[in-house]
């Protein structure tokens, strides 16, 4: 699934050909892709904006439009969106598309469906219970150490939870527990003053190396231009069981923890 860094991706990717553009027509060939509103009145009310930025929040993506409007994709297990003429041939999993009016489109193709769109006047009706953004200065060891305070829950599902920090999803989680050094099941409550200083550091090193590779092409995810991110080639735990853990050798291990797979070092990490 596209995570922070995915989506940071994808969104930087999309400013240049779409930041201008007028959105002429959409066409859903999925009506449960749009969320919000009923895809009559998404059309009603997106044809003839424009786009004037492109921004993201969490694992969502913000396209701010003219007349107040906000259009929010969310890409979720399998989405890709990708900016092409208008000619080109149609994909059977592309299920909505906004045509523009330079003559190109906007396509959302999503094999599993479970991508969203949403067109509202208030972004915060959509993402306002997200937590904080984990590269923004505003987040800092101290606020973490906040909100890790008498939270029992073990750590990893809570670096999951989209309303404790945003972004995160199993593969940044599994590779800032392990430069931290924290075993994924130890509880919230539990982390020492250097444990989360350590942990917040991680946090925003395999965000920043996940950007900086364009991605982690692990399953489905694409850049929009279809080729593949490169961080997938600098993970060091993250289902890579039974190899060397790359600080000190022994086998990275794999358990399953609040349903995901979760991979570890069981000497680094404790
Ligand atoms: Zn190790």
């Amino acid at each position: 699934m596209p995570e922070l860094p995915e989506v940071e991706t994808t969104v930087q990717a999309l400013r240049e050909p779409l930041i201008g553009e007028t959105i002429t027509d959409v066409r859903v060939y999925w009506p449960r892709h749009v969320e919000i509103p009923a895809p009559d009145e998404l059309r009603e009310r997106i044809v003839g904006l424009q786009i004037k930025g492109i921004t993201r929040r969490g694992k969502y993506l913000i396209f701010d439009l003219t007349e107040d409007e906000t259009l929010i994709v969310h890409l979720r297990m399998t989405g890709h969106l990708s900016v092409v003429e208008r000619d080109t041939p149609p994909d059977p999993h592309t299920h909505t598309i906004f045509a523009l009016a330079s003559g190109r489109e906007l396509r959302f193709r999503d094999t599993r469906k479970f991508g969203r769109v949403y067109l509202v006047k208030d972004p915060e009706e959509v993402v306002g219970k997200l937590g904080p953004e984990p590269l923004e200065p505003s987040f800092t060891p101290a606020q973490l150490a906040q909100r890790l305070e008498r939270r029992s829950m073990r750590i990893k599902p809570l670096l999951l939870d989209q309303t404790f920090v945003a972004g995160i999803g199993n593969i940044y989680a599994d590779e800032a527990l392990f430069y931290a050094g924290i075993h994924p099941e130890r509880s919230a409550a539990t982390l020492t003053d250097d444990e989360i200083e350590a942990l917040h550091a991680a946090i925003q090193k395999v965000l920043r190396m996940g950007i900086e590779r364009e991605g982690a092409s692990i399953d489905r995810y694409r850049k929009p231009d279809g080729t593949r991110g490169d961080m997938q080639n600098a993970v060091a735990v993250f289902r890579r069981t039974g190899e060397a853990c790359p600080h000190c050798g022994t086998p990275i291990e794999r358990i399953i923890l609040g349903g995901r797979s979760t991979h570890f070092c069981p000497s680094c990490q404790n």
